[in-house]
């Protein structure tokens, strides 16, 4: 490879993205961020929308504004998620609660429309609430956890999922993203192995939403949850969104049964009766304020396309790949790609990992560039592809290696 900065500056040049860059808001003295994927940067549109919000919104139509539009929300909200992001059709995703909450309530949603079956199928190597959610539910509802081991470099693969398939399994729940080595699942022929066996599916899309192009309706998946603050941009805490196929609408139902997903919640009448379609999967008040960036972001993101954003995100993690291959055998010992080398099978982030990352890790904050840490020895590169460029990518690196002592 020609020397990283160099090609940086070819790639930054070819890059059909780059003007999204300046529609984010200045973030020094931060010199590189490779967190994107963990917490996404604000735009100026975000910061413009809460503005409106408070003074304009709330400030003046105050109560009034629920019946203006707060109300249909989060139906209209995922509609767009749906649109832009997850290629699914209106009326199958809402925005509501944290990715947590919705991935319990999809879950539960789905075992009890299962009834007749014992089994949740999982992977060692998910990020800790989802397993921590299916334990939960396993105690709850008296289900068996079969667990996939997997490799944590790669991830699920579909053979794995066959192996412990069979017809007393109610669920199989794994990331579509691992968001420890990017390993990018086969989640139409997951799917499809699941439904073989009369399984339900429910992918969580936290770290492939916004990032890798998706067809939730082709690929007839039951059930899906994600992040909006991770490539989507929401802010801390903005709320999750949760698909339900429209197959299912009708027959699985959430058991946080609140106000808001009751039919007519205003009659406040005795006894529950769940609204129509996703409605039915809202529980309590939306959360609007968490709602305003993730609602600005979308508009980028589909002015910029998901397909777009995709191809920079493979060019960037190709970008650190070969980077971190020229190095060779640097002072101290190899760095380990623990990332997929095949780009079909990786997401938008890379992990680097040596013995030492922890305490490189606090050298490199310390220096401004941002990655983060993921136990046991692993630095992790998130590349979010609307606000990152490749010469931040280049001096990150380069900050990097000079701390490989
Ligand atoms: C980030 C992430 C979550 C986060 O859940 P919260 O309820 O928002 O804290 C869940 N699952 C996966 C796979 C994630 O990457």
């Amino acid at each position: 490879m020609t020397d990283p900065a160099a090609r940086a500056r070819e790639l930054d040049a070819q890059d059909a993205l780059a003007a999204y860059r300046s529609e984010f808001l200045p973030m020094d003295p931060v010199a590189a961020y490779l967190d994107g994927n963990s917490l996404g940067r604000p735009l100026k549109a975000s910061a413009d929308a809460l503005d409106t919000l408070v003074r304009q919104q709330w400030a003046t139509r105050l109560i009034q504004g629920w019946t203006d539009e707060w109300m249909d929300w989060p139906e209209q909200t995922g509609d767009t998620v749906a649109r832009v992001c997850l290629g699914a059709a209106a009326g199958q995703t809402i925005v509501a609660d944290s990715t947590t909450v919705m991935l319990y309530k999809l879950a539960r949603a789905a075992v009890a429309a299962r009834p007749d079956r014992h089994k949740i199928v999982l992977d060692r190597d998910n990020f800790p609430t989802d397993r921590y959610v299916l334990e939960g539910i396993s105690r709850e509802c008296g289900l068996e956890l079969v667990w996939i081991e997997t490799d944590p470099d790669e991830g699920a693969h579909p053979e794995q999922v066959a192996a412990v398939l069979d017809d007393d399994v109610a669920l199989v729940v794994l990331s579509h993203v691992a968001y420890r080595s990017a390993w990018l699942a086969d989640a139409q022929a997951i799917t499809r192995l699941a439904h073989d066996h009369g399984a339900l599916m429910l992918w969580d899309l936290c770290h492939s939403v916004g990032a890798v192009p998706m067809q939730l309706d082709d690929w007839d998946v039951d059930f899906a949850v994600g992040c909006t603050y991770k490539y989507l941009n929401g802010g801390p805490g903005a709320p999750a969104f949760g698909y339900v196929n429209q197959r299912l609408l009708g027959e699985a139902y959430q058991p946080i049964q609140g106000w808001m997903g009751r039919h007519d919640p205003f009659l406040m009448e005795q006894g529950y009766v769940a609204a129509q379609g996703i409605r039915s999967f809202v529980s309590g008040t939306p959360p609007i304020v968490g709602m305003v960036p993730l609602r600005a972001s979308l508009e980028v993101i589909e002015r910029a396309g998901v397909e777009a954003i995709r191809a920079k995100s493979v060019a960037l993690t190709q970008f650190v790949i070969e980077t971190v291959d020229s190095w060779g055998e640097p002072a101290g010992g190899p760095v380990r790609i623990a990332s997929p080398r095949n780009a079909d099978r990786r997401g938008g982030h890379v992990t680097l990992c040596r013995n030492d990352f922890r305490a490189v890790n606090d050298r490199l904050w310390r220096e401004s560039v941002i990655p983060d840490f993921r136990e046991p020895d692993g630095i992790r590169i998130g590349l979010s592809p609307l606000s990152t460029s490749f010469a931040e990518v280049a001096h990150s690196l380069d900050v990097l290696r000079g701390q490989l002592g």
